[in-house]
């Protein structure tokens, strides 16, 4: 018989930081805004003999602040080496970076696997913490280190093209233990960490612009078992539906061989995303041998307990804690608090606009998560981009809580407001948009359909109950959709069951 599998995954996932200067140099970090290939370079980032590095003050600082907030311990002795491999995009072919001893070990993350994987077992001699109540399981999260971007290649047709004005960019790079148990666990993880970088304001997570890049660690093995089989490494991950493709993709890829009585080789992988296939790249007999060294060129950072604790002052309230935080204070069903929290900005948002609207929290977060972002997503705009004031989106909510206006006239008015702004009160005037509550208004029309549709009325009293919807058109037809449904509704049954025979 067919053993299960389980899969175990771990993630290597490099940010740049965001800083004003390179890792090593004065240049702009910002190499983006760079007018011209090779402008945005020094002695220093293209490796000329003789350039002496040293380190980005704020960089270590943004290291420091992602390892607090990945619930790492900082180690105030650490150290630079030297990564040497050559490629024409490491122009002093080695890469700065640290090895034995990381700015930042020994972090977890909590992470929400899908209920239909199994969590992971603990072993008795590894320092899982204890999972939360029930809510996920923690990933540990073995060191977070600081490094350097490389430069950027371009490969023409039988040339290739080299720009340094990236080159010597803070890197951070974090590494997980092979916690995950499953694709949608390493998407969760992944998309946490890019949630924690973002709150933190180290980097923007924009993994079209390759700011953010994730490399994915994959074995198999049999369910019960707790060995590490042979794993495979895919490389440059620009996205999350890569990445999960990928992992799903090979977890699927070794089962087949050992399926089939083969044997997985460890090798680098890269991902062909039209062909949705993984690719070898290299194997182990391949792979580098990066001959590390401490980094003669730079002092080992000694940082002291009082830099820590400073550094840990700034930390912001992280996504786990908001969504915490939105669940007791607002009533909020996790699902509901996680979606606001996945961004600062909507959190924010949403956060001012349930301060100003006198209706619950619970419509605010179903008007901000539904046509608020329906309309976002349609025009292509982010969170960033909102310029309505959320008192304004209160206003508009309340308008349609006390049924000033109904629901349909309540998208109207946002559309309005986001295109060209103004007075929710004013342009429901405009617009003529006020809600029909009068019931005997309401009446009128209802009585007046029933009467015009006898036919109607009489196929739904002899069981055709689908007409219902239909007599409900025609309110809303004679109304401009403007009758309190609710109102409209009652009377239309009441005024049918009068007319059964
Ligand atoms: P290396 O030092 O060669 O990069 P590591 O052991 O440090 O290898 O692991 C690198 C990444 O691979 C880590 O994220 C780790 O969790 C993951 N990993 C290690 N062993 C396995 C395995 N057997 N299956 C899946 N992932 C693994
Ligand atoms: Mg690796
Ligand atoms: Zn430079």
């Amino acid at each position: 018989m067919r053993p299960t599998y389980e899969p175990v995954i771990g993630l290597e996932i490099h940010a740049e930081l965001i800083t004003n200067s390179k890792m090593f140099c004065g240049c702009s970090a910002d190499y983006a805004s760079a007018p011209e290939p090779n402008t945005n370079i020094c002695p220093v980032c293209t490796g000329l003999p003789g350039a002496l590095p040293v380190a980005n003050r704020k960089a270590i600082e943004l290291a420091a602040l992602v390892g607090l907030a990945l619930n790492c311990s900082v180690n105030k002795h650490n150290t630079f080496a030297r990564k040497n491999y050559y490629y024409p995009d490491l122009p002093k072919g080695y890469q700065i970076s640290q090895y034995e001893l990381p700015i930042c070990e020994n972090g977890w993350l909590e992470v929400n696997p899908s209920p239909l994987t199994p969590l992971p077992k603990r072993e008795g001699n590894n320092s899982l913490p204890p999972e939360g109540e029930g809510r996920g399981m923690r990933v540990r999260v073995r060191r977070v280190h600081i490094e350097e971007d490389t430069a950027k290649l371009f490969h023409e047709k039988n040339y290739a093209l080299v720009d340094f004005n990236r080159a010597g960019v803070p890197l951070l790079e974090i590494v997980s233990e092979p916690d995950m148990r499953s694709a949608e666990a390493a998407l969760d993880y992944a998309t946490k960490v890019r949630a924690i970088l973002r709150y933190l304001g180290v980097n923007s997570g924009d993994m079209e612009k390759g700011v953010l890049r994730f490399e994915a660690n994959v074995s198999v093995r049999p369910v019960g078992s707790d060995e590490l089989r042979t794993r495979t490494e895919i490389k440059n991950l620009n996205s999350f539906r890569a990445l999960t493709r990928a992992i799903a993709y090979e977890i699927e890829r070794q089962i087949q061989i050992y399926e089939s009585g083969g044997a997985v080789v460890q090798e680098t992988l890269g991902w062909d995303d039209v062909r949705g296939v993984t690719t070898s790249q290299r194997s182990k007999e391949e792979a580098h041998d990066y001959r590390y060294f401490p980094e003669p060129d730079l002092p080992p950072l000694q940082l002291s307990d009082e830099w820590i604790e400073s550094i840990r002052t700034r930390l912001p309230e992280l996504p786990e804690a908001k969504t915490a935080r939105f669940i007791s204070d607002f009533g909020l069903a996790p699902s509901e608090a996680r979606f606001l929290t996945s961004e600062r900005t909507l959190a924010d948002y949403f956060e001012r606009v349930a301060a100003k609207a006198k209706s619950p929290a619970k419509t605010v977060h179903s008007w901000i998560a539904g046509e608020f972002m329906r309309y976002l997503n349609d025009s292509g705009l982010s969170i960033d981009d909102v310029t309505l004031a959320p008192e304004t989106l209160a206003k508009l909510i309340d308008m349609v809580t006390d049924k000033t206006i109904g629901a349909s006239a309540g998208k109207t008015v946002l559309t309005e407001l986001f295109k060209n702004g103004g007075d929710p009160a004013q342009i429901v005037k405009e617009k003529n948009l006020l809600q029909l509550t009068d019931v005997n208004a309401i009446q009128e029309i209802v009585t007046k359909i029933l009467n015009d549709n006898p036919k109607e009325v009489d196929e739904y009293n002899a069981g055709k109950e689908a007409l219902f919807q239909w007599f409900m058109g025609q309110v809303a037809r004679a109304t401009k959709g403007k009758a309190d449904p609710n109102v409209a509704k009652e009377l239309m049954v009441k005024g049918l069951e009068e007319r059964k025979k």
